[in-house]
């Protein structure tokens, strides 16, 4: 992508109104436009950060066996009426009327749709294991949007429903997703904690909450250092394996961690006192096991081995991939700008001409920028005649993780530089050497 034909509209000045360093980063880099409260257009490099998380996102949930589809944003007031919750659901939920006066909401969640679906098509045991999810826009009118797209009224959530003929499988189901959850925050660059999370009247202890520790975060957070050093469950993980998911989650549950609903100060303080760690953190992902809640009131059923009629045990599991893009940049950024990791960055290098329209430099950046974008590689080539320091400033607060400077004095030897966003590191090697480093 040349910048002079790329839509990029940075922001020099600091934005008043974000109150937090990951929105005024996204605003000041043109990832994001508020257009009312609590809603956002994300635009083109913005676009493409989201377009990288769902990726991730997607490819870890179908890794697990999860299965893809679309449910609409707009939903009939009906089924909410039929679960109960259309009037449990307080003024979060956007109630709206069709031109017949029918009463519609735009989804909060999609628990009654997918029931819905699934007793449309599902009446038997031999359909199960099934893990349905959609990435969808969700509205909730919060009470207090804020932070960006990391609390707003509209937002993507990516949202998965098992469905299984028994407890013991539905608590299969919820640990894949666990694991699922822990590869996913992984591959984008963060390390999230799974905290137990209340229950409410189902009780048990299969709600988890997943957080990011972060200074900004609106929740407390109180767990044991160990967290820092468990390992990640590996690409070929077998997902079918009930013991290995077992063994996964008992890992991960081994010591405390607790938001401030669920904190017990006792538990916390058992543990000696240089392995406590007490934060703030981000909640990214919430998964629940909530059995028959829904498939009762519903009618969701499937004729067992025994040949009677179950009603299924459900599990919902979330990920806000809005939230986590400004959460990637509260862990992952300094004083000059973001720092994407590789795996979500917008472009995996930026060619920065520091002279455009000098002979050498432009032939060397249209040569780098033609081989990089050979090999596959997403590259920003900034063909701009801004200033030199211009460049270089705009390079960093974008935080693409390469950054490629042509200038006309190391040209003169055929050499250019390569700066690494985020170590600082910088070194000069020949055209053809740099282009060998970043193709490999
Ligand atoms: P919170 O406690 O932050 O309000 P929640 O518990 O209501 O969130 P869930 O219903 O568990 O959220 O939604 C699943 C995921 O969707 C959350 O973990 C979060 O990543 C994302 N999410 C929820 N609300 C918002 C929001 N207002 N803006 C952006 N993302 C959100
Ligand atoms: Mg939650």
């Amino acid at each position: 992508m040349r910048l002079s034909r790329f839509f990029m509209p940075i922001l020099k000045e600091n934005p008043k109104e974000a109150e937090i360093v990951s929105h005024r980063l996204m605003l000041r880099s043109g990832m994001v436009r508020q257009q009312s409260q609590g809603i956002y257009s994300w635009l083109p490099m913005g676009k493409r950060v989201l377009d990288k998380v769902n990726k991730i996102i997607r490819e870890e949930q179908n890794r697990s066996g999860a299965i893809e589809l679309l449910m609409p944003t707009l939903q009939s007031a009906e089924l909410w009426q039929e679960s109960g919750r259309y009037d449990a659901y307080g003024k979060e939920m956007l109630r709206i009327k069709d031109r017949q006066e029918r009463p519609m909401l735009y989804g909060p969640t999609n628990e009654e749709m997918i029931t819905d679906i699934f007793r449309s098509y599902v009446k038997s045991y031999k359909n199960l294991p099934l893990n349905l999810y959609h990435i969808q826009l969700k509205f909730r009118d919060e009470i207090r949007p804020r932070f960006g797209t990391m609390r707003s009224r509209e937002f993507l959530m990516k949202d998965a429903y098992s469905f299984d003929l028994t407890k013991e499988g539905a608590e299969h189901s919820y640990r894949k997703m666990f694991a699922a959850y822990l590869r996913t925050f992984s591959r984008l660059g963060l390390r999230a904690i799974p905290m137990r999370a209340d229950t409410g009247p189902i009780g048990g202890n299969l709600s988890h909450e997943f957080i990011i520790l972060a200074d900004t975060g609106e929740s407390e957070v109180f767990c044991h250092k160990d967290f820092v050093d468990f390992d990640i469950p590996a690409e070929n993980t077998d997902f079918d394996s009930v013991a290995g998911m077992q063994s996964i989650f008992d890992q991960w549950t081994s010591v405390y961690a607790a938001t401030s609903e669920m904190h017990d100060e006792a538990a916390f303080n058992a543990i000696a006192e240089g392995d406590r760690l007490s934060a703030r953190g981000i909640e990214v992902g919430h998964i629940f096991y909530f059995g028959t809640k829904y498939s009762e009131p519903m009618g969701a059923k499937v004729q067992g081995p025994d040949g009677k009629e179950h009603l299924v045990h459900m599990g919902s599991y979330g990920i806000g991939p809005t939230r986590l893009v400004p959460a990637i940049i509260e862990a992952s950024h300094d004083e000059n700008g973001i720092i994407w990791p590789a795996s979500v960055a917008p472009f995996d290098s930026v060619i920065i001409n520091m002279k455009a329209g000098d002979e050498a430099c432009d032939a060397a950046s249209e040569r780098l920028y033609a081989a990089l974008g050979n090999a596959g590689q997403d590259v920003l080539y900034d063909d701009t005649d801004d200033r030199a320091g211009t460049k270089f400033a705009a390079a960093d607060l974008i935080g693409v993780p390469v950054q490629v400077i042509v200038g006309p004095r190391s040209i003169a030897n055929g050499e250019v530089e390569l700066k690494d966003r985020k170590t600082g590191a910088r070194e000069t090697l020949t055209v053809e050497a740099a282009l060998n480093k970043l193709i490999g």
